[in-house]
């Protein structure tokens, strides 16, 4: 089997928020994941011979706990039995939401399961809520538990992995990521991300690491409105050198596509074959790497035009067969010097700490 696709009918139904648009907390809701099942049914993806698509089980309390803080898993579980709070900036909670997040991390758990059995080369987690805010006690930014993280721990202690490469393309900074695994050098942290807002406040430059985990920690910061043409090249300039050096043992992608340029909630300006191209580069360097031990977890993206097209274009890419585009729109071929700029800087730290 070429792909597992973890998913569960579930997530089509649960924690669905309660207020409407203009509010950011709507856009992640049910539609997402409902959509993009019914669009890679539409498409002929989920008919591939080479696509096995399995039912996730909830993440156990000891599954969370490895990550996260037994007073963040008893709020968000107590908030969920109220019915109503809030347990971290824009993460608003409703009477399902616990079992939802445990789904989702569940989800991941599955996922990196199936390929680190060889059951599959790759898997693709199509889960909800996202994960990648979330910290060892807080949950932030629509994010309760974070998902990848349970699964790279679960991966570390149930299957004795010992490296692990994080790769994080989700428009915002995987700040929840970086803070659990900051003084670890067994998990190396490596995110794109837009930069540019005042009210972001963490993945910059200097954020490398603490203690032991000096230097497993690179944050690529990149201007707002960046097209995909910048974006692969900034990664293509950073992406293959620190999976060649850092050498993990797995790699677990934490894939958001609100960097489409259509999303309403990030500000870049990516495309579906931007998605395929940066999918074809991470399959290439993992069978060069990690004998392709690859998972993809699905974090953001919110435009509910975009979010089912990426997503075909990675399954697309993975399983080897051709997708139509339909976002297709011209883009300018320079790189901008600060993009050039953020690249130097990076080469610079690799030499100082790695
Ligand atoms: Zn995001």
């Amino acid at each position: 089997m070429k792909l597992a696709l973890v998913s569960h009918r579930a997530f089509e139904e649960m924690h669905v928020p309660e207020v409407t648009r203009p509010w950011m907390e709507a856009f992640e809701n049910p539609s997402r994941i409902k959509l993009t099942r019914e669009y890679l049914k539409n498409s002929g993806l989920l008919e591939n011979p080479d696509l096995e698509l399995f039912e996730c089980k909830p993440a156990t309390r000891e599954d969370i706990l490895r990550v996260h803080s037994p007073y963040l898993l008893d709020v968000v579980s107590e908030l969920s039995g109220l019915g109503y709070g809030e347990v971290g900036s824009s993460s608003f909670v409703v009477k399902d939401t616990f079992n939802a997040a445990c789904l989702s991390a569940g989800g991941a758990i599955l996922a990196v399961q199936q390929v680190r059995e060889g059951e599959a080369e790759t898997a693709f987690a199509l889960i909800r809520p996202p994960g990648h805010h979330a910290g060892i006690g807080h949950s932030e930014g629509m994010c309760y538990f974070n998902n990848c993280a349970v699964a790279v721990r679960w991966l570390q202690e149930k299957e004795k992995v010992k490296r692990v490469l994080i790769l994080d393309l989700d428009a915002h900074a995987c700040d929840g990521t970086s803070q659990i695994f900051y003084s670890d050098p067994t998990v190396f942290c490596l995110s794109f991300h837009e930069y540019g807002m005042e009210t972001i406040e963490r993945g910059w430059l200097e954020e490398i690491g603490s203690g032991e985990g000096k230097g497993y920690n690179i944050n690529v910061p990149l201007p707002l409105g960046t097209w995909g043409k910048t974006y692969l090249w900034a990664f293509e300039q950073i992406f293959p050198e620190i999976i060649r050096d850092y050498k993990p043992e797995f790699l677990v992608v934490s894939f958001g596509f609100d960097t489409h340029y259509s999303d309403p909630v990030g500000n870049m300006n990516l495309q579906a074959e931007d998605y395929a191209q940066l999918t074809r580069i991470i399959l290439q360097l993992a069978k060069e790497v990690c004998k392709g031990k690859t998972t993809f977890i699905l974090e953001g993206g919110y435009s509910l035009l975009a979010l089912p097209l990426s997503i075909a274009a990675v399954i697309s890419t993975i399983l080897g067969t051709e997708t139509k585009y339909y976002d297709k729109i011209p883009q300018p071929e320079k790189i901008p010097k600060i993009v050039k700029n953020v690249t130097e800087e990076i080469q610079n730290l690799k030499k100082q700490y790695l």
